[in-house]
């Protein structure tokens, strides 16, 4: 069984050197009483939780999978995840970033964040339950009505009930003008919504007593496309207004599909058949009111490949230090023994760094993402809250598909440390490489999160966006420059800097020519950018590392490692990256669709 170590001392150097969090939150109102020893008894005590309850029922949860019984529709998870839930619920787990009026804790989303790397890197099957919980609650938050705040945030927020978003149908998933589901008013303020979802995950269980879906359906004579989509709040269970639960809705699961990860997931097609639900956002307003729900998935996405990236990294490392397998070429590094523990090797070594500088450099992006919204949220100045804004919407599609990708690098990566055993069920490592895989492909795929990001958040607005973190890049240059011992990461940090701004440029003027250019150059543009957003996180690391490089603290200098190895092994694949988004769409499309 794979075993995991929260990696808390660098989530606190992240959060308190890097990030200055205390700080930070201090100027937010509502967080301003969240101290250092407050997040680092939360962090401390759900370290506890995930590896304890969680870590062991990944492997089982994996090999059994859910079972949907067909006459009642009724899912039964595998065994443990609803005991491991209880717990989750009585520890009060599933309210730590919700408000204090719902009977939340009211934490910031940077501290449940780190909460969630940990229950991924435990078991992402199973924390897929509560994380759409916690994006249900965010959307019914921002725009349900006072009275659906009421009934439902409460029990969302103790974890009682459980969330889902239901978007896809079996025959539109990227595009979702296309869906079919109907939305007929009952007369009473509800109605009637009929249609048929598919790949909703944990959209059948036995963890709660409810769920409360999230459908996107049409009204009658609504606009074709996106703009005629409106969003329903469906229950399973019709609560009544005091919260108890009324009769059972008619939206029942038909089947679950068997897949390649994330098992203990439920992954359901939901039939709904005239089920009873109720408008949230406003007619034709559903897509708006779901990107809220699917942004804080998108990071949420993020944090499972994360956690996998880790977990998946310290087994390996483990692993290498024990191997014994050939001798180093540089002679003998324990001639008492039979052969040298495969980590003397170089390659070795490049396939486990690969995978721990992915998951700091994630790390790091995604506190830093997750802080820019808790100020997005809360700050008291309004300029401060549009630029946060402004980050946000440029790092999400950044931090779904670039710490994906990586992930699918690493875990893949730290599989192969293992030899032949990776490939093997029994150590874990081949799980997490098929785990990793979905998180390319759900909440948008990541090459729709590229045309996102190069298309809504950079050439649409002229590149405000870009040029915002761009400032944070050029200030730190323009501060840092004249430190030498700093020279190796500050230089190509302004080489790549300069490099996106006018790789930018370049595809703007294509895309004005025809359009298809940027669909041609999407998917590595992001990648150089996520580069560009490493490699700036990176320098930073390296600024605080060195500063410290007198402790005799190992911590500073491993970061300081981890950042050398990233500016020379990582960060050089975007010049190749470059090459490609600029090669144009011409060869792309030189071949006739029926030549394929
Ligand atoms: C395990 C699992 C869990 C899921 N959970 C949920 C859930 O909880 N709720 C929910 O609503 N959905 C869920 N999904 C659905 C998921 O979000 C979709 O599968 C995904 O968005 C892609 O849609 P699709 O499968 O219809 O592929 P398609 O939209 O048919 O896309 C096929 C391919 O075409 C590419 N493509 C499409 N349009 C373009 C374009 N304009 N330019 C370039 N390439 C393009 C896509 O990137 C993709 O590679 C889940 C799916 C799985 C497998």
């Amino acid at each position: 069984m794979a075993v995991y170590q929260a990696p808390l001392r660098d989530m606190q150097f992240v959060l308190y050197e890097m990030l200055d969090v205390e700080t930070v939150l201090k100027g937010l109102p509502t967080h301003a009483e969240t101290s250092r020893e407050l997040i680092d008894q939360v962090l401390t005590e759900g370290a506890r939780f995930t590896t304890e309850v969680l870590l062991p029922l990944n492997q089982v949860g994996d090999a059994k999978g859910c079972v949907l019984d067909t006459s009642t529709h009724e899912v039964t998870t595998p065994e443990g995840f609803k005991a491991a839930y209880r717990q989750f619920v009585e520890g009060g787990w599933a309210a730590l970033a919700c408000a204090p009026e719902y009977g939340g804790q009211g934490l910031p989303i940077v501290v449940n964040n780190a909460f969630f790397e940990m229950l991924n890197a435990c078991n992402q099957a199973w924390s897929m339950y509560p994380g759409l919980t916690h994006g249900a609650y965010e959307c019914l938050h921002a725009h349900g009505s006072d009275e659906q705040k009421a009934l439902y945030l409460p029990k969302l927020t103790s974890g009682e009930w459980t969330g889902t978003m239901c978007l896809t149908e079996p025959h539109c998933g990227t595009d979702l003008g296309m869906l079919r589901s109907k939305a007929e008013p009952r007369g009473d303020g509800s109605y009637s919504i009929t249609g048929g979802k598919i790949f909703i995950s944990s959209g059948e269980h036995d963890l709660a007593e409810n769920i409360v879906h999230l459908v996107l359906a049409r009204l009658p004579g609504a606009p074709a496309g996106t703009k005629g989509i409106s969003l329903f709040i469906v229950p399973k269970f019709i609560p009544n207004a005091d919260g108890s639960l009324g009769p059972r809705n008619p939206i029942f699961c038909g089947a679950l599909e068997h897949k390649m990860g994330i098992h203990g997931n439920a992954t359901a097609q939901l039939n709904l058949d005239g089920a009873k639900g109720w408008l949230i956002g406003g007619e034709n307003k559903g897509l708006q009111a779901m990107f809220v729900m699917m942004n804080a998935a998108r990071l949420g996405v993020g944090m499972q490949s994360l956690g996998l990236t880790e977990v998946a990294y310290q087994n390996a490392a483990i692993y290498a230090r024990d191997r014994l397998q050939m001798r180093s070429l540089s002679g003998a590094k324990a001639p008492e023994k039979p052969a040298d523990p495969i980590i003397v090797h170089p390659d070795v070594r490049r396939m486990l760094l690969t995978a721990r500088a992915f998951a700091e450099g994630g790390r790091a992006l995604t506190f830093f993402t997750a802080l820019e919204i808790d100020k997005e949220l809360n700050h008291p100045d309004e300029a401060v809250r549009k630029d946060a804004a402004d980050m946000v919407a440029l790092l999400t599609p950044i931090v779904k598909a670039f710490i994906t990708d990586n992930a699918w690098i690493a875990t893949s990566e730290a599989m192969q440390v293992f030899g032949g055993h990776g490939y093997i069920a029994e150590w874990g490592m081949e799980q997490f490489v098929r785990d990793a895989r979905i998180n390319m492909i759900y909440e948008g795929t990541n090459t729709i999160q590229s045309l996102d990001l190069l298309g809504r958040k950079i050439l649409m607005d002229n590149g405000a966006k870009l040029k915002k973190f761009g400032k944070l890049v050029s200030d730190f240059v323009e501060e840092h420059g004249t430190d030498e011992d700093l020279s190796e990461f500050i230089t190509p940090l302004a080489d790549i800097g300069q490099k996106v701004t006018k790789l930018t440029m370049e595809i703007g003027m294509k895309a004005m020519q025809n359009p298809d250019e940027m669909g041609a150059a999407a998917v590595p543009y992001l990648r150089v950018v996520g580069h560009l957003v490493f490699a700036y996180l990176f320098a930073r690391t390296a600024l605080l590392a060195l500063a410290k490089s007198d402790s005799n603290d190992d911590f500073y200098r491993n970061k300081l490692a981890v950042a050398r190895f990233y500016f020379e092994r990582l960060l050089p694949e975007s010049a190749m990256l470059i090459r490609q988004a600029r090669s144009g769409v011409a060869t792309l499309m030189a071949l006739p669709a029926e030549a394929f």
